[in-house]
């Protein structure tokens, strides 16, 4: 692809300079909150923050700030950036239809020549938004960005990737389940008039598109999954289900200890008890980056497995990780 060019500050990013390609497993999609000429300001001063890409909002234009290979400040968590490309969408998401069209259509051929060239799994545990990125700490989740929010159409980008919707099949207890809708509420009892599974922002209490969480009890036009250490009910409908190409791995089983990055100083956002069940998506493993005054070094190999901890990913690393 051919892409406009402007130089993020140094400030705002950390060069990889070690031997081999940097690995790459996440797209993380934000949107900016501000025009496109703040943006660029933004990122061409010393502000400590950058993303790989930005995409104009009436064009679809897209301008490169940060190369592939350098680790761009813009996910929150050191370990999700060192893993990630960044993508912002010049939108501002409290506004009626934040995107545009030619915006989107320029950010699926991005993304399809980004994973392909880097071997990125095309789905929602690897394409994912900032509102989907760990917190670094626990204490640090409730002020952690919300982009690109409930309007971005997770439910059509994922498919316009070449991706095919799994077919659903019913629910079983100890299989996963996931929803082909963009949003479903999340509820504390199997009951409409329930509270919200937490009482947190509205983005805390909603299964997204493509998301896998394990089945753990069932209620006539209930089902009841593993979110966030705890059992949350969402009603079942058309688009919710078992999908039948499931993974073949068996899930892990509590005791979990959830950490927010594989690095040995990731910092410990939740402890999952002896009866929770969370769907691994991906092993992880490599090279733990560590950033010498704007520089990339690398440090001892690390390995983890990721779940989805509820809307945001956790990382179990591997030694506290035991197997069914
Ligand atoms: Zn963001």
């Amino acid at each position: 692809m051919m892409f406009n060019e402007q130089s993020a500050a140094r400030g705002t990013y950390s060069r990889y300079d070690a031997v081999g390609p940097r690995p790459i497993h996440f797209v993380v999609i934000h949107a900016t909150q501000l025009d496109y000429f703040q943006t660029v300001e933004r990122f061409t001063t010393d502000n400590g923050v950058s993303a790989h890409y930005l995409i104009r909002h009436h064009d679809g234009a897209v301008t490169q700030f940060v190369n592939d290979q350098d680790v761009a400040w813009h996910a929150g968590n050191w370990a999700m950036n060192a893993m990630s490309i960044g993508i912002e969408l010049e939108a501002f998401i409290d506004q009626p239809a934040p995107f545009s069209m030619v915006q989107l259509r320029a950010l699926v051929r991005l993304l399809t020549s980004l994973t392909d060239q880097y071997q990125i799994q095309r789905d929602r545990a690897h394409i994912i938004g900032h509102d989907n990125v760990p917190a670094p700490t626990a204490t640090s989740a409730p002020t952690m960005h919300t982009d690109p929010g409930l309007q971005f159409d997770w439910a059509w980008l994922i498919p316009q990737l070449g991706v095919i919707n799994p077919r659903l099949l019913p629910p079983v207890i100890g299989q996963p389940i996931v929803s082909l809708k963009n949003t479903v509420s999340l509820y504390r009892q199997p009951d409409q008039q329930a509270p919200l599974t937490t009482e947190g922002p509205a983005w805390t209490r909603q299964l997204s598109y493509g998301q896998l969480f394990e089945c753990a009890a069932l209620r006539p036009d209930w089902i009841g999954i593993w979110y966030n250490g705890k059992l949350a009910w969402l009603q079942a409908e058309a688009g919710i289900g078992r999908p039948e190409s499931g993974l073949q791995e068996a899930p892990l089983s509590g005791p979990i200890s959830v950490t927010s990055g594989p690095q040995t100083a990731a910092a410990k956002l939740a402890d999952l008890p002896d009866e929770y069940r969370a769907v691994v998506l991906d092993h992880l493993k490599g090279p733990e980056l560590v950033d010498c005054a704007g520089h990339i070094e690398l440090g001892p190999t690390r390995s983890a497995q990721l779940i989805w901890l509820n809307h945001r990913l956790g990382f179990v690393p591997a030694s506290s990780s035991p197997i069914n």
